[in-house]
């Protein structure tokens, strides 16, 4: 018997960050509620960054009203100063998501800031969350995005991977979450990080993994065998560099429910109506690399006649 699995709808950030449409904010709540619809609860709604740095999130104050309206939502956003966060909170959010990144390199060329800079910001935006709620009010997650491998610097090593984590147990984290930023981790890689990290953190563990390489459900896998139980997923593995020839987004929402489901693994996900959203989303961004094995093939016999609920 198996337990439940968390899944985390990433595609209205993750996934349109890197996409040409803009998808206008009433699409944006339509997407959050069928995503709802299919039993998808948990949504990374929007990113705090100043529109002319990601002009897809110029509403990101509207798409937060919008979602904390929803019925059964459960919506998050992603942050990465402390000028994001106070906009995030303002805007009603109570799940926030801190990003920063592991390579040195990648933290400069991103962020214009040095690991340890983004370290301190952390730690004011903690502070701000913890003069403002008390446990259980709001949840603010440590992210770590290029934990397995860098574009620009190539090697991240364990250690520095690992004193992040030790930084954000020293600070408080409700969860930290280990990102495959540039789909470069393969699953003994995965496996023996997050071993490493459930040792150190009493917190929930989750996993973010891109399919640049084709090892992202083998990654989840590896992670899920290591005791993680929390994973970020795109519709239709939407993202992706357009810069970048091949390059693509997170792993696809509807393969990793169909992989979790197939096994026994409890999502709350139906997985027909996942389907469904996908093809009533799909036209909006006509034009997008959108993919996924089970939208091309369908789902199996034994899965598509069970009754949905
Ligand atoms: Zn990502």
């Amino acid at each position: 018997m198996q337990g439940d699995v968390l899944i985390r709808e990433v595609g209205p950030r993750d996934g349109l960050q890197m996409v040409r449409t803009i998808l206008p904010t009433q699409q944006k709540l339509d997407w959050c509620r069928l995503a709802v619809a299919a039993g998808l609860h948990a949504v990374e709604v929007t990113s705090f960054v100043p529109a002319a740095v990601i002009p897809q999130f110029a509403d990101a104050e509207a798409v937060a009203a919008g979602a904390l309206r929803i019925d059964g939502l459960d919506p998050s956003a992603l942050v990465v100063n402390l000028k994001g966060t106070r906009r995030a909170l303002e805007a009603g959010l109570r799940k926030l998501t801190y990003v920063i990144s592991a390579s040195e390199a990648h933290s400069a060329a991103n962020a214009r800031r040095s690991t340890d800079m983004a370290i301190a910001e952390y730690a004011r935006i903690r502070e701000e969350f913890d003069t403002l709620f008390r446990t259980g009010e709001a949840e603010l997650a440590f992210g770590i995005a290029t934990a397995f491998g860098c574009t620009i610097q190539g090697a991240v090593s364990t250690e520095r991977v690992l004193r992040l984590v030790d930084a954000a147990c020293e600070l408080g984290a409700e969860e930290i979450m280990l990102a495959d930023t540039v789909g470069y981790a393969h699953p003994d890689q995965v496996s023996a990080l997050f071993v490493k990290a459930r040792a150190r953190a009493a917190v929930p563990l989750a996993a973010h993994f891109h399919d640049t390489r084709g090892l992202g459900l083998a990654n989840v896998l590896a992670a899920l065998q290591a005791g993680v139980r929390r994973f970020d997923a795109s519709l239709s593995g939407l993202g992706g560099c357009p810069f970048a020839p091949g390059a693509t987004g997170n792993i696809a929402t509807e393969d990793l429910a169909y992989m979790l489901e197939a096994m026994g693994w409890k999502t709350g996900i139906d997985l027909p109506a996942l389907l469904a959203l996908q093809a009533r989303i799909r036209p909006w961004l006509h034009g997008e690399r959108m993919e996924s094995a089970v939208v091309r093939a369908g789902l199996p016999l034994t899965m598509a006649s069970e009754e949905s609920h």
